[in-house]
């Protein structure tokens, strides 16, 4: 792996991490996605579909695609099977992780891990970015975007890190309560940062 900045943007369900990854990328920045890698090594007739059908069985199908709805379904709640899900995604993830890490261009580069803190991977990225916003407004942008009721944020909430879990393993913090105009200025500043960071460490290198 190249010996660059390798910053990890997480944030809760709903925070703003795709609106934080899309400000990062219209600077030119890389941006890692490992849930887009998930959604890619899942399609129709994947290796990875192959085995999550012969695992969980042919109901997480629906026209020969994943149900994503039915698989958060069957692990809710049920440790056991969430483990079974974990360990045929993430070897995986992370192989297409350090891949794409060592492709990448830039002077830094971001890796949205969604649950970094939950799980404590990714030993390798030197920063912790965390998007972060009030609950409420949390729940008011899930519920819009995905089309839940209030109750059923919550309940994905409950099986996330607390947001004060979150925090404490920050190193840098976007505070995501307030309009998209802010969201974007913040992102400014944080890129001014890690390039800074950066060429202190290529100096530090020569
Ligand atoms: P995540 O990727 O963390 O789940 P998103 O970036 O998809 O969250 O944001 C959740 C929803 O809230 C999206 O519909 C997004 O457009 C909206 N959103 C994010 N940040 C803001 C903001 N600062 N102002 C208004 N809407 C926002």
């Amino acid at each position: 792996m190249t010996a660059k900045l390798i910053v990890g943007l997480t944030g809760g369900i709903g925070s703003g991490k795709s609106a934080a990854s899309d400000a990062f990328e219209s600077l030119g920045i890389q941006v890692i996605d490992t849930d887009k890698i998930s959604h890619f090594l899942t399609t129709v007739n994947s290796d990875c579909l192959k085995i999550i059908v012969d695992t969980f069985g042919s109901n997480v199908l629906k026209k020969n695609q994943l149900n994503r709805t039915k698989l958060r379904e069957i692990i809710f709640g049920d440790d056991c099977a969430r483990k079974k899900l974990e360990d045929i995604l993430h070897p995986r993830i992370r192989q297409k992780v350090e891949e794409a890490l060592d492709e990448a261009n830039g002077i830094y580069v971001i890796v949205v891990v969604p649950l970094l803190v939950e799980k404590k991977a990714y030993e390798f990225i030197n920063r912790i970015l965390v998007v972060d916003c009030d609950e409420k407004t949390q729940i008011e942008r899930v519920r819009k975007r995905n089309n839940l009721n209030e109750n059923e944020v919550r309940d994905i909430l409950r099986a996330q890190a607390t947001r004060q879990k979150r925090l404490t393993a920050a190193d840098d913090v976007i505070q995501n309560s307030g309009d998209m105009q802010s969201l974007i200025e913040q992102v400014q500043f944080f890129h001014k940062k890690y390039l800074r960071i950066s060429s202190d460490l290529n100096v530090n290198q020569d």
